[in-house]
């Protein structure tokens, strides 16, 4: 490790912040005392800061020298709704509130970052640092951007890092082109005709054609799209029906489907309701069929990509840096701002759980685990990687 030497002497600040953030967690769009934690320390550090963007999101502008080049990098801060069992010191005081996806530890690794880039960083230009409300479903980087954060602070590039629990700690992992999936839901409503089950002829059974749609369904994953591109289609509940001996009006299915492209999610979307309209008419049925896009692919630059490559490497060394690591099904709403913006996103390695005292509950030390711990040795390890990655974008005459 080639550690940014003064945020090593930083770390047991940092780590208080970190654990104050962590046993006050707060969601989506609530922010209020995580953002003012954020503004304040900024404002204690001279960064100037602007607030709101996304209600509680916050920005920090952190300029030096006379270049007009600028990056953002960006750190999410919301929590989950869900019930902390760990007992040690900073668990969660608010009852059904948890740090279980470590934003506390981005929000932390990245006033680290700020803290050493305005009293000894070597870069000319605007480094924009961006905390960032709702990451956990509430779309928080859409309503950034929304509320014009890339007119307002005007920035040639944009990067996020997540922590990401099984891979060795303080190790990175990138790849170029898709990193993760879209996320998207859907519901259909088969309406079919009631009637007595022994008397099947008398209705039109929603139940029966629920599960010719289902299987459909499977058809586009395994016969419409080609087989060269990843997508799961998962339907994961099927309601109908209340009695034995009765056919019901209606059947219900919902499910969820992920994509790492916008054209194949594009053919399974109209397929879908195609299968399902079709297959219902045939048999004197019809549907109401709704898709909802939530996040889109997120999709990493070539040309950044590279770049954070060497910035990783320089701080964790070559045998460190996965430059090719194997892509996640799993959605993040920093693929907004990848659309917008050329940018990067990476996972630093939050390590086997190895790092955790006592006090943890039963359970992995992964993410949205209601054990888990962000492991605080990345503290300086991934504001070392800010550091370096904002040197090497805006480099110094
Ligand atoms: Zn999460
Ligand atoms: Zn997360």
């Amino acid at each position: 490790m080639k550690l940014v030497e003064p945020i090593i002497a930083f770390q047991s600040e940092l780590q208080l912040i970190r654990r104050d953030l962590h046993a006050h967690p707060e969601l989506c769009y609530e922010e209020q005392r995580t953002s003012d934690v954020v503004a304040a320390r900024l404002a204690d550090w001279g960064i100037p800061v602007v607030r709101g963007l996304g209600i509680t999101g916050v920005v920090g502008i952190l300029k030096k020298g006379n270049s007009s080049r600028a990056i953002g990098l960006r750190a999410d801060m919301d929590a989950l709704p869900m019930h902390e069992v760990n007992s040690f010191a900073h668990a969660s005081v608010h009852p059904g509130k948890m740090h279980a996806c470590g934003h506390d530890g981005h929000t932390a690794m990245l006033l680290g970052a700020a803290h050493h880039l305005v009293t000894q960083g070597n870069f000319d230009g605007t480094v924009y640092l961006i905390f960032q409300p709702a990451e956990e479903g509430g779309a928080g980087a859409r309503r950034m951007i929304g509320d014009g954060l890339f007119e307002r602070f005007p920035m040639e590039a944009v990067y996020g890092m997540h922590n990401w629990p099984g891979m060795a700690e303080g190790s990175f992992g990138v790849v170029a082109g898709p990193m993760m999936a879209s996320s998207n839901e859907f519901k259909l409503v088969v309406r079919g005709k009631g009637a007595h089950a022994a008397q099947p002829h008398k209705g039109v059974d929603p139940v029966m054609l629920a599960v010719q749609i289902a299987q459909g369904w499977q058809t586009i994953i395994s016969r419409e799209k080609s087989p060269l591109d990843t997508a799961v289609l998962s339907i994961t509940q099927i309601h109908g029906g209340s009695a034995t001996n009765v056919i019901p009006d209606e059947a219900v299915m919902i499910g969820t489907v992920r994509t790492f492209t916008t054209p194949v999610l594009d053919l399974i979307q109209q397929r879908m309701e195609e299968i399902a309209t079709h297959t219902a008419a045939a048999h004197r049925a019809s549907v109401d069929f709704t898709f909802k896009r939530n996040y889109p692919p997120l999709v990493n630059h070539a040309e950044q990509t590279a770049l954070a490559v060497q910035a990783m490497q320089a701080v964790a060394g070559a045998e460190r840096v996965d430059a090719n690591v194997e892509p996640t099904m799993g959605a993040e709403d920093f693929a907004f701002m990848l659309q917008a913006k050329p940018g990067c996103y990476v996972f630093i390695g939050n390590g086997e759980g190895s790092h955790r005292e006592g006090g943890h509950g039963l359970g992995p030390c992964q993410l949205h685990n209601a054990s888990y711990d962000f492991n605080d040795n990345l503290l300086p390890i991934g504001a070392s990687y800010w550091v370096r990655l904002a040197e090497m974008s805006l480099p110094a005459a």
